[in-house]
């Protein structure tokens, strides 16, 4: 019975992230063993029972398992994560076009990655066009790095699918030409209240003294906005149902004046749009067929389509996805540049950063960031990501990306030399990738003394016989190490098995330093040929875990670690 469940509850929790949901898993059970009807209390003991083992496992080796018993059910699955996302209501191929619209305040996290991945798998599936628009009509909140870190985190996660760049503060001619005619047209008009009597009177629903007044009243003061009044004194109103049943929508601003120092435009500019005119301007200029983002845009979006109607031009098609609350995160930008500034950080790129240019720099893919967000797909629902689940989902997509082209190689955290009594010296070759023997294999010079790690050595036991992996066989006795046999295959199940160690000839290493995401760092040793790959490669610490080369220094090796 457990050999016919088992196949359904790995799957189960692979999955769901490694939770099981013992009731699901019955019905697949009995879906598939009909027969097993008759017994359903003894197989939901048993799922429980399994549920509880499985749940120990991770991902990773929930997979393998599966794939060894049951592989038909991972195939279902990998269709289902690479298939095309849902469909969308009126997309026509080669006729699409979406854009992701961040203000330029810092880095892209992983919010941000999700949303702009999401975009772009979207372009790619309808053969249209992915817009990078940064939106910079607000003079007061703008980070000059960040066009540039925008940019480059946009084209890396994308494999530079940004079909073009637009900046909003290059375009303020254009808004306001549409604003003049607004005004002409009679849709908006010139406020010179004060600001708070101006609310009260919008709230209650009456309209404020300004409104009615001629047109050509309001042309030589949306003139003197350019000009004559200082910061606001006056603004720019849309002429909408001033008893809107949500008060928001009642004749809002479009345009305002703002003497802040714009770090693209100088001084040259005072008049700005607010970020729903852009937003309407440029959705309908740069022909987006499709807004897809945060339900947080939603009220925007309905402000957004007003305006456009106003110009007799047809909306987008909006689609709002829910909240993502990513548990735990720091993803607040502004307090992160903070920190930066301050030097609490040392960049965007800090090892303890969830923000892309850490993570690139770690090693993730740009697949993993896809990958992800082709799983949680356009969802309406909101939902949570906890930190725990977050790693767990992105460190198997990236393990599937980077897997096969990691080699292997030895490090040693806390080194001890040993001498193995009468182990043979000689070249030791160690295969590059264990399923990948036309990578060729490293050869590692053994004289008599080897590093082992420290924690190893402690966990040495008496009248085992322990194996230095592709070397040789030792016994352990009196704190000393002896050479037994040079063969495993015949140790491998026998049960005098010891423990099965890595290990570096002490004269072919090199000094290594391992950085971690929570700001630590490990020292110890590595084969000698780190030193002699390039910057960036990814590769597997045996027993270990990826980690990406960083830098390559006289004295040291300097590694970020990846993950599992
Ligand atoms: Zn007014």
């Amino acid at each position: 019975m457990k050999k016919t469940i088992l196949p359904y509850v790995l799957k189960n929790a692979y999955d769901y992230n490694g939770s099981v949901n013992e009731k699901a898993v019955l019905g697949l059970v009995l879906r598939a063993h009909p027969e097993l009807k008759k017994d359903v209390p003894v197989v939901l003991k048993e799922i429980n029972i399994l549920a509880g083992e499985v749940s120990k496992l991770t991902l990773k080796d929930i997979k393998k398992q599966l794939q060894t018993i049951s592989p038909e059910l991972l195939q279902k699955e990998k269709e289902e994560v690479k298939g095309p996302l849902k469909a969308l209501p009126n997309a026509v191929k080669g006729k699409f076009v979406v854009r992701i619209a961040p203000s330029p305040s810092g880095a892209l996290h992983i919010g941000h990655a999700y949303g702009a991945a999401l975009n772009s798998e979207y372009a790619t599936m309808y053969g249209g066009k992915f817009i990078l628009r940064i939106e910079d009509t607000n003079p007061e909140n703008i980070y000059p790095d960040a066009y540039r870190l925008i940019e480059e985190d946009a084209q890396w996660l994308t494999n530079n699918n940004v079909s073009q760049i637009i900046i909003q503060s290059n375009r303020l001619g254009i808004y306001y030409d549409y604003a003049e005619k607004l005004v002409n047209q009679g849709n908006a008009y010139v406020c010179t209240c004060d600001a708070d009597e101006g609310r009260e009177l919008k709230n209650k629903g009456q309209v404020c003294p300004c409104r009615n007044l001629p047109k050509n009243e309001h042309l030589q003061r949306y003139a003197k906005m350019f000009s004559g009044y200082a910061e606001g004194e006056a603004v720019l109103r849309i002429k909408t149902d001033i008893k809107h049943k949500n008060p928001a929508m009642r004749d809002f601003s479009i345009m305002r004046i703002n003497e802040h120092i714009h770090p693209k435009t100088g001084k040259e500019h005072r008049v700005w749009p607010l970020m729903i005119f852009s937003v309407a301007i440029d959705d309908h200029e740069l022909g987006i067929t499709h807004v897809l983002n945060g339900k947080d845009h939603a009220d925007n979006a309905k402000k957004e389509a007003m305006i456009m109607e106003m110009l007799h031009w047809t909306p987008p098609e909006y689609k709002h996805w829910g909240r993502i609350n990513f548990e735990g995160f720091q993803l607040s930008t502004s307090k992160t540049r903070l920190k930066i500034e301050q030097g609490e950080y040392s960049g965007w790129d800090d090892i303890r950063l969830p923000f892309l240019p850490a993570l690139r720099r770690r090693g993730y893919q740009p697949e993993a960031f896809k990958k992800f967000a082709r799983n949680i797909g356009l969802s309406l629902n909101d939902k949570t990501v906890s930190q725990e689940e977050f790693w767990k989902m992105i460190n198997s997509f990236n393990g599937e990306c980077i897997e096969a082209d990691s080699n292997r190689y030895f490090a040693i955290i806390d080194p001890l030399g040993v001498k193995i009594k009468k182990a043979p010296s000689g070249i030791v070759e160690v295969p590059l990738h264990p399923n990948r023997p036309e990578k060729g294999k490293r050869k590692l010079p053994v004289k008599e003394e080897i590093y082992i790690a420290e924690d190893d050595y402690k966990q040495l036991t008496l009248n085992k016989i322990h194996r230095l992996i592709d070397y040789c066989n030792f016994t352990f006795n009196k704190g000393k190490l002896s050479f037994h046999s040079k063969d495993y295959d015949s140790y491998r199940s026998s049960k005098d098995k010891g423990k099965i160690i890595h290990w570096l000839p002490v004269e072919e290493t090199v000094n290594i330093e391992i950085k971690h995401p929570d700001g630590k760092t490990m020292v110890g040793k590595g084969e000698k040929v780190l030193k002699k790959l390039p910057k960036g490669t990814i590769i597997q610490l045996e027993r270990m875990f990826f980690a990406r080369i960083d830098s390559i220094k006289k004295e040291k090796v300097v590694l970020w670690y990846l993950h599992e």
